[in-house]
């Protein structure tokens, strides 16, 4: 395991940020990939609930890793069902992780510029952001989906620094997914923290390869004292 050295902050002038599973409860979409949208698939077509949630496992299986996976006009027409709406069936399970909003409050009173990178579909961001309110805290909102590459796949960041420029040996960013994690190191992100429990109902296995965030409210408070 990388050693956990504390993130000198001075060093730091950009905060890239992930959305689900690391600002956000991981749990929202899990509960919607994995439960409501098989039982929904099945009661829309009329199939048996065995056959929906293995085909949907199947699925999402072949299309993990792209951007796809992420994409709800790919499903929509795949699945043929109105995902944006059924999503919205579940947006009371859209939270906050532990301490994020303290985060982001205190990254707002620092220096520092807070973009959002995130895999989410732009209906899936709106929502979110209308339910939780966090789009004050950012200065700038980078969707994955207007490159046609998910985070994980490469050229995504060469992208990214076109629209949204930063100083990757001067920035932090902060996701739960090992693959993202390891194409920013390709690129040359110089801090890079991973979220090992990104859903407050699953517990995963350890992470060996990239420092986890022990907890935001750490971070809040580093920031506040100007660490
Ligand atoms: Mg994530």
């Amino acid at each position: 395991m990388s050693q956990a050295q504390p993130l000198t902050w001075s060093e730091i002038d950009t905060v890239l940020l992930d959305m689900d599973g690391t600002l956000l409860d991981l749990h929202y979409d899990s509960h919607f990939w994995l439960q409501h949208l098989p039982v929904r698939y099945a009661q829309i077509h009329q199939l048996d609930i065995d056959f929906s949630r293995q085909f949907l496992d199947r699925q999402l299986r072949l299309n993990r890793g792209t951007i796809n996976w992420y994409c709800v006009d790919y499903w929509s027409a795949k699945l043929n069902v109105d995902i944006a709406a059924l999503r919205a069936e579940v947006v009371s399970k859209v939270a906050f992780r532990p301490f994020a909003q303290e985060f982001l409050q205190a990254l707002q009173s620092s220096a520092k510029k807070v973009v959002l990178v995130t895999n989410d579909h732009r209906s899936g961001l709106q929502m979110k952001l209308s339910r939780l309110g966090f789009g004050k805290y950012l200065d700038a909102i980078v969707v994955s989906h207007d490159f046609s590459l998910a985070k994980e796949q490469p050229g995504f960041w060469q992208r990214m620094q076109a629209i949204e420029p930063f100083d990757p040996s001067r920035a932090l960013f902060i996701d739960d997914t090992v693959a993202v994690l390891a194409e920013a190191e390709q690129y040359g992100i110089a801090q890079l923290r991973y979220i090992a429990q990104p859903d407050s109902k699953i517990n995963r296995e350890p992470n060996q390869r990239f420092t986890a965030v022990e907890c935001f409210s750490q971070y809040a408070k580093q920031l506040q004292c100007g660490q």
